[in-house]
Order: C-alpha cells, then structure tokens, then sequence
C-alpha cells in the first residue's frame, strides 16, 4: 500500500504521545484515520484537528482492556469506512519503582493494557484482515522487549510478551502473503509517558540523554504502513540493546542493572505517584514530554559511533562472561 489516501487506519493510545504523533502522520497522508484512548474530550479535539490536515477522523473512546470495547472499536472502524487497513497497537503504560512496593493492581494493569490490550487488538483486527484477504498490524512494543529493564519488571514481562505474541502471529499467518505483523521497538522517546505511568521509586526519573521525537515513531508505522517488515528499532540505542542482549544476556542484564541502579541513586527524591493506570489524568493532551526542549537536545542519531562502541562493548564482554561461565560449568577434573 504505497499511498495512504484514504486508508483505514486504528490508533490505540492516540490521545497523547507517540500514538498523537501517529494520528497526525497518518491524518497528513490523507488516511482517514480511527482513534483510540479512554479520553473522550481529547480524542474528539484530535479528531478535529486532524480533519483540518485534509484526513477523515472517527473518535472511538476504548479501553483496551475490555476486549468487547476494542470488538466495538474494530466494528466502528469497519462500519464507517468499510474496512480497516492497518491497525495499531500502541496504548501502553508502566510502573517504575521496586517490584514488591506498587499494588499489585497496577502491575496488573500495565500486563492488561500493554499485553492484553495489544491481543485484544489483533483479535479484533484479524478477522477484517482475512475477509478482505490483506492488512497491517503494527505493534508498538519498546527496547524493553528486547532486553529488561530493572524496576520496569511488570513493563518488561508485557513487551517481553508481545514480542512473543507477534513473532508467533506473523508465522501463523506466513501463507497469507498480503497480511502483514510488524512489530516496533523504539528507544527512549520524549513522550508524555513517564508522567502518565506510576513511579513507586519516591526518586525522579529521567529520559536519559539519547532520546528521540515521538514524530520518529510515528514515521516507522507510515513507513512499515508502505512497506511492511517484520521487526523495527527507531534509534540506535534499540539495535544496540538487540544485539548486546543477543550476543550477551549476562552482560547486558549486569550492566543495565548497574546503570539503572546508579541513576536511581543519584536522583532526586520524588513523590511516589499511580500516574493515569487507574483512570486518566487530566493533563492537556500532547504528544512531546518536552524532554528533549529542557535537555536541548537537538537529535540523538549522530551518537550512532556511541551505539557501535555499546554492541562492540558487549560482544568483548560476551566472551569473557562465557569464558567464565563455562569454566564454572566445568571445573578442574571433568
Ligand atoms: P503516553 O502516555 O503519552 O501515551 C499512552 C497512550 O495510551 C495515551 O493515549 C493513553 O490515553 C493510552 N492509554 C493508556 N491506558 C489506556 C487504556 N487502558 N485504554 C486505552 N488507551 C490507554 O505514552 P507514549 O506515547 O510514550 O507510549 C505509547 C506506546 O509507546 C506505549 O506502548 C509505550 O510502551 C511505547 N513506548 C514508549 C517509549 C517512550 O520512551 N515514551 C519507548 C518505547 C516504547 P488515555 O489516558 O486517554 O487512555
């Protein structure tokens, strides 16, 4: 599907952040497009604004935990348009802080909406998908489907999920040429995200320097939109933690644990906080965190020799863990 005039296309979470960003990329391109999120006011004014862009916009208020709310999402779309192109999977939420200290509610939570909110999805979208013999699932998963993050554990058990669930999908459905699963994994994006999430830390958290515009994301799904691959970082530092973890589980596990540690040490206190798991906050709707404009940082691609230097740094730690490991494994006499 090289040009998007007037393809159908489903947006969870595109009240806010990268899924915002995706609307109006989408809406630019002439889609009409279809969107998603508990926040009725907010979708409705985003559907305005992104008609203005020249696309036709249909708001659909959804929780994505309640799969006959994303049944009725789907059947929305299909009834309006007529069919449904590309849908994706992008609501997604968090918990930073130690494991045993957030309720257990809100790791519940973050698995429903991100895991089973991203099921959900595909289970509406297929059927559409199949009848009409082609479509687009796009799964907004995260580095942290690649490689886990400490004091993320319930975030990393549903990307880890995901990345399981859409890998297994996409062969399922290898003989149906023209249906396609991609599947996303961003690095750090200045989104309004780490407010919405809860952070049961009591410290701050912060995006780190390498962090990239929810813009570049929502490029990634107009361009998979057009040309469909299977698995996609945006920014250097996804590939790098891809490739660091594949060659290097322990290391990388090790030395995420020691940066992510370090961090957290040096930050400042801060109020402990259950974010938007529970309900929405009543924030003003927009898609940057205005990260990068307090941190003046203008793009983080040209670290890309950074990125090198990480995989690099991790194959040579790979080898001496193994080195090390392996004599472990089999000590003096065997
Ligand atoms: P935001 O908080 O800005 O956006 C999250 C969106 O999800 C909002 O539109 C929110 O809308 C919606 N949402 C939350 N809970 C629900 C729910 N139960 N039902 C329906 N919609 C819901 O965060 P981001 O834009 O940063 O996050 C978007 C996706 O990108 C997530 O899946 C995240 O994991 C992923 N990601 C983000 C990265 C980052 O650094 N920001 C990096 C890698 C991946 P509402 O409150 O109106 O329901």
């Amino acid at each position: 599907m090289r040009d998007l005039r007037n393809s159908v296309v489903v947006i969870t979470g595109a009240s806010s952040g990268i899924g915002r960003a995706a609307a109006f990329a989408f809406a630019e391109r002439g889609s009409r497009v279809v969107l998603a999120a508990r926040r009725a006011e907010a979708l409705a004014d985003l559907a305005r604004d992104c008609r203005k862009l020249g696309g036709e916009a249909l708001a659909v208020p959804t929780d994505v935990t309640d799969a006959s709310a994303v049944e009725a999402l789907a059947s929305a779309a299909y009834h309006a348009y007529g069919r449904i192109d590309v849908w994706i999977n992008n609501a997604g939420t968090g918990v930073f802080g130690p494991y045993q200290d957030a309720p257990l509610d809100l790791h519940h939570r973050t698995i429903a909406v991100n895991l089973l909110g991203g099921m959900y999805g595909a289970y509406a979208a297929l059927p559409h998908f199949l009848r009409q013999g082609r479509g687009t699932l796009i799964t907004n998963i995260s580095l942290g489907g690649w490689a886990p993050a400490p004091f993320a554990a319930a975030y990393t058990a549903s990307k880890f999920g995901l990345r399981g669930f859409t890998a297994s999908l996409r062969q399922e459905l290898r003989r149906h040429r023209d249906i396609h699963v991609c599947s996303v994994f961003p690095a750090m994006v200045d989104t309004p995200g780490l407010d919405h999430g809860a952070n049961v830390s009591g410290r701050t958290i912060d995006t780190g320097p390498l962090v990239y515009a929810p813009e570049d994301v929502a490029e990634t799904f107009v361009h998979l939109a057009r040309h469909p691959h299977d698995e996609v970082a945006v920014g250097w530092p996804a590939r790098a933690a891809q490739v660091a973890y594949a060659l290097a589980p322990g290391p990388t596990e090790h030395l995420m644990g020691i940066a992510i540690h370090s961090a957290l040490d040096r930050a400042n206190p801060a109020p402990r906080t259950h974010g938007a798991l529970r309900a929405p906050l009543g924030d003003t709707p927009r898609a940057s965190g205005g990260w990068r404009a307090r941190k003046g940082v203008p793009s983080a691609r040209p670290l890309s020799v950074a990125g090198a230097a990480l995989v690099g740094g991790a194959a040579l730690l790979a080898l001496g863990w193994r080195a090390r490991t392996s004599s472990r494994e089999y000590p003096q006499g065997r």
